[in-house]
């Protein structure tokens, strides 16, 4: 497994790298969002959100833009976390310096096992309901015949929706199969994603059933 680091103090990343290929990993440091930007391949990203170059958030958005690779960012004591924003950036999970190396590890470890999950779940046939395609190979979405980009999670919801299209999805339901239960818990998380996913596809797209949940509205052809 190969980690990207991304942390400008050597106080933090030097111990971090050599404890992390201790567990095994195949270790990165980078110590700029630019070259985080223009780093290899990784299969999970540690990153730091206060970056002597670029904004950890703007690095955090443009890694997502270009990849599905779990997230975790680190973030300083004290520097306020706003949740649902790193959620928008497309992160995964966080830590908050100062951090105990086996929390990151079990972290890590976590977010690694629900991606992998994941892909071991999706199914391969492609789910089409109305204007929207679903190809669940490649994990891209098409709407109307636009093709979209949706973050990973953008994209379980979406899956679970379609999956059952019409059906009504709870809101317990949907934060208990896109998000496990160590996720921040908060509610306003799901609703971040269906905005975000109205936006992005069509606004008329998923349905909001009043105290219990949401669904796929069904429709056979684009709106009029
Ligand atoms: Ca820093």
């Amino acid at each position: 497994v190969r980690v990207l680091v991304v942390e400008d103090d050597p106080r933090i990343s030097a111990p971090l790298v050599e404890g992390l290929a201790r567990e095994g990993y195949e270790v990165e440091a980078v110590a700029t969002g630019a070259d985080a930007l223009v780093a290899e391949h990784a299969d999970l990203v540690l990153l730091d959100l206060g970056l002597p170059d670029l904004d950890g958030r703007t690095v955090c958005r443009q890694l997502r833009a270009r990849s599905q690779v779990p997230i975790i960012v680190v973030s300083a004591r004290g520097e306020e976390i706003d949740r649902v924003l790193l959620l928008e950036m497309g992160a995964d999970d966080y830590v908050v310096k100062p951090f105990g190396f086996r929390e990151l590890v079990a972290r890590m470890r976590a977010v690694s096992r629900r991606v992998t999950a994941d892909v071991a779940r999706s199914p391969t046939e492609d789910i089409s309901v109305g204007s929207l395609r679903i190809d669940r190979r490649t994990r891209t979405v098409e709407y109307d015949g636009r093709r979209t980009s949706l973050t990973p999670k953008e994209y379980e919801l979406l899956v679970h929706l379609a999956t059952d299209a019409g059906a009504v999805k709870t809101r317990d339901e949907l934060m208990h199969d896109v998000w496990d239960e160590n996720w921040w818990g908060s509610t306003k998380t799901l609703d971040v994603h269906i905005a975000s996913l109205r936006k992005k596809l069509d606004p008329a797209l998923i349905e909001t059933v009043r105290a219990v949940g949401f669904r796929l509205a069904v429709r056979s052809g684009p709106a009029p």
